[in-house]
């Protein structure tokens, strides 16, 4: 069976057994770009962020969603999501940089990370962006002096860390104590950091952040951060704190393989909202604005990659291994987290399933292996697989290991194509060198 819930919203299969997205048979995009190439549906990616947009506004009216921009952006897509409403998040002077250059609003931009670096912060004030969210004690001082420096007074949030653990994978759980972002309330580092930022002469504190991890497919991790943050805040209304915008952060799950039921967006919106109202009326305290950051739950169910298979290696009694044209430099996801994907044969995308096999990678890594035991068709040389569920933390953490150019990523809608990011050349892998 095609395993459509992971899949864009527009998939299907024609009657000849062929993949189609947004109207374009997976086969002719591969003709046209080539392979590897990712396919990103308008549509899905749309209808994503109007679902989230929709579903919290109907609770909170007061609700802002942030697209975080990590999970992939370009600047045809940044001007997609401001058109749609979205705010960005940024994590870099780099995406900071494509978002000034995509012409996007900056008010409703958000400026994340650990350890930024005095010169992103200073690009940050010099570009007026609205919001730098603080995570260290170092950054509320260097951003204060240079917030000074260039005489302005800059909106901020505090990340803080809650200590709740969302049960995700160890390297994308980031609330818990032992990480390295946020201030964390268990230690009293949030509570410094309140008074540090209520202080501050240049910077002006307007609320809390705090991000659990990703992707996290229950719902009780949220209900209790936002209890818990929302009491640690009510502790500092004598000093001077007015919590007016409040960011539960992003992490929201998707489906990867077809036995996964991520909860919907209207329940994430639930169960968010009625804490935070609960809470809120507990404490007397007025309902801040709420900031939503979803990356993955926006862009990675609107992209397909698509490969090529070549060689196909059978040990007896041990493997099948069926490589294709990408790998690890274009999604490194099962390589550094365990993560587990779907794999259609694009051409005999409803023919029934006949043998395990692994689907290999092309670089020279034995851990580039795409997807370990799955069910598949007979498959040759030559035919195309798809690997649904990759829009998200495939094409933004892709490198060029082995001096592989990056693909191209392809946006489709109503059977037509559109390229919003070429295939690297092997021009583009040397232009940095210098001789
Ligand atoms: C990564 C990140 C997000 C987005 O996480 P998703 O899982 O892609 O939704 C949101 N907020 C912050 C602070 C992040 O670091």
């Amino acid at each position: 069976m095609f395993p459509q819930s992971v899949f864009p919203d527009t998939a299907k299969v024609d009657s000849q057994g062929e993949l189609v997205l947004g109207g374009c048979r997976a086969s002719d995009l591969a003709d046209e770009y080539g392979t590897p190439v990712y396919v990103l549906d308008e549509e899905t990616l749309r209808a994503r962020c109007r679902s989230f947009i929709d579903e919290f506004r109907k609770l909170h009216p007061a609700t802002h969603v942030s697209y975080a921009c990590k999970a992939y952006i370009n600047p045809a897509l940044a001007r997609l999501f401001e058109e749609e409403g979205m705010g960005f998040d940024v994590v870099s002077g780099g995406e900071l940089a494509l978002a000034i250059n995509s012409q996007v609003s900056l008010d409703e931009v958000y400026f994340h990370g650990n350890n930024k670096t005095p010169q992103e912060l200073s690009e940050a004030l010099e570009n007026n962006i609205g919001w730098v969210v603080v995570d260290s004690f170092y950054e509320m001082d260097l951003l204060d002096r240079l917030a000074g420096e260039a005489g302005k007074t800059q909106d901020i949030l505090i990340r803080v860390s809650p200590g709740i653990d969302p049960h995700t994978h160890v390297y994308t759980t980031t609330g818990i104590l032992d990480s390295k972002f946020g201030f964390s309330i268990q230690t009293g580092d949030a509570a410094n950091a309140v008074r540090m930022g209520l202080a501050a002469k240049n910077l002006n504190l307007r609320g809390l952040h705090f991000h659990l991890g990703s992707p996290i497919f229950e719902l009780e991790p949220y209900r209790a951060a936002v209890d818990l943050v929302l009491r640690f805040a009510a502790e500092f209304r004598e000093e001077g704190l007015e919590l007016q915008r409040f960011s539960p952060g992003g992490g929201f799950a998707i489906g990867y393989t077809r036995d996964q039921e991520p909860p919907p967006v209207s329940a994430y919106a639930e169960a968010i909202v009625s804490t935070m109202t609960a809470t809120c009326q507990d404490l007397k305290m007025d309902l801040p604005s709420l900031v939503i950051e979803p990356g993955r739950a926006i862009i990675g169910p609107a992209g397909v990659a698509i490969y090529r298979i070549g060689a196909i290696k059978d040990v007896p009694g041990v493997r099948k291994f069926v490589s294709v044209d990408g790998g690890m430099g274009d999604n490194i996801r099962p390589a550094l987290y365990q993560a587990q994907y779907e794999v259609v044969a694009a051409g005999k995308a409803n023919w029934e399933p006949e043998e395990k096999v692994t689907i290999a990678g092309k670089y020279c890594e034995s851990g580039d292996l795409l997807a370990t035991d799955v069910m598949l068709p007979k498959l040759e040389s030559g035919d195309l697989l798809a690997i649904p569920a990759a829009g998200a933390y495939c094409p933004s953490m892709a490198s060029n290991y082995n001096m592989n150019p990056r693909p191209p990523m392809v946006l489709v809608k109503d059977g037509k194509s559109r390229l919003i990011r070429r295939r690297e050349s092997y021009q583009d892998l040397m232009h940095c060198d210098v001789v």
